[in-house]
């Protein structure tokens, strides 16, 4: 009885990680194109003045010509009218005359960063329902089917959707997250374009620096997708076992060389559905996590497997670097800094 239950949770798992591989990808390509419109910009506007490596700091702190006033504000007419405001040109205008060439291009570089957030958002966030409504409905009907059970409910509808969605842990949920992690790129490209290029640094070590900071982002990205995956599908298996009155269920970690130390010491221990608690008995445990549980029906004995050896117990930063670079066919991550490191 409990073998299709294990096989169901584990093929579902399987089904909301490529969800959530796509997810990630299509997320990498709003980061993409934030870049190279970044990129353009200061092109455009610094290109033509950088003399003997470096640009001038009369330059960076001079207003901008005329044209390069008109520039910008078509650029910032099209940048307003995409985060859904209303633009002022009056207004628009009266800033832009206003503004330094080192303002302008700081403040290209931040609308560059903040507008992957809410195209990032609704992404993840209609990647993420399908996630937690696909686990949700077919488990149910696993449990139904398999375990003669009769829920209070046979399918999330979209009022449970926002549900699971909604909920919070470690402080946040998916889209306050990836707004912190706009904010961080935002404010650090802000640095980059302020101290640095001042001190008449080379406009590609600048341009080095912008993508080096991006692909930490992106990085960062790709593992909060991977991470919320993992969790968004775990409170919708959750959600099944509280609607069927599942009492009991089995923590499964996917045994690999990458399996973490803290899963492979959870892996097989069973807990009450009502002790769960995220992170501490129930999945996710971390970034990148990939575990899950097995729901034990009433007077169904635990399932026992034996415990692997692992050669390598943790899932280090170099290995991965290594499946980012492999898993992503979008552009190959070369730069990315021993900031990497943090990532552990
Ligand atoms: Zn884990």
């Amino acid at each position: 009885m409990s073998r299709q239950i294990r096989k169901t949770s584990n093929e579902l798992l399987l089904t909301s990680e490529r969800i959530g591989l796509g997810i990630a990808q299509r997320n990498l390509r709003i980061y993409s194109s934030s870049i190279s419109a970044l990129e353009r910009s200061i092109g455009k506007l610094l290109g033509e003045y950088e003399v003997d490596g470096g640009i001038a700091p009369s330059i960076l702190r001079s207003t901008l010509s005329n044209n390069e006033q008109r520039e910008l504000e078509t650029y910032l007419l099209s940048r307003v009218s995409g985060f859904g405001l209303k633009p002022d040109m009056e207004r628009i205008r009266g800033h832009v005359a206003q503004l330094t060439r080192l303002d302008a291009i700081r403040e290209q570089a931040y609308i560059e960063a903040m507008r992957i957030a809410p195209s990032s958002a609704d992404l993840v966030e209609s990647g993420l329902s399908t996630i937690a409504r696909n686990t949700y409905n077919s488990k149910a009907q696993v449990i139904a089917d398999v375990g003669n059970i009769t829920g209070t409910f046979t399918r999330l509808d979209t009022q449970g959707v926002k549900v699971v969605l909604s909920t919070q842990w470690e402080g946040g949920n998916f889209s306050t997250r990836i707004w912190k992690n706009t904010d961080k790129l935002s404010s650090q490209l802000s640095e980059i374009l302020g101290e640095q290029i001042i001190t008449g640094q080379p406009l590609d070590t600048t341009v080095r620096n912008i993508r080096e900071r991006y692909d930490v982002s992106r990085y960062e990205a790709m593992r909060l997708v991977r991470t919320e995956t993992n969790y968004i599908h775990n409170q919708a298996d959750l959600a099944v076992k509280k609607d069927f009155g599942i009492t009991r269920y089995q923590f499964d970690a996917v045994m690999d060389g990458k399996t973490s130390d803290e899963c492979n010491k959870l892996h097989g221990q069973v807990f009450l559905v009502k002790d769960a608690v995220v992170g501490i008995n129930y999945p996710c445990m971390h970034p990148n996590c990939r575990s899950t549980t097995f729901d034990l029906l009433d007077g169904e004995e635990e399932y026992i497997r034996e415990r692997p050896v692992l050669q390598e117990k943790i899932y280090d930063s170099q290995q991965m670097r290594e499946d980012f670079q492999n898993g992503s066919d979008i552009e190959p991550i070369n730069r990315l800094s021993e900031q990497l490191s943090l990532f552990t």
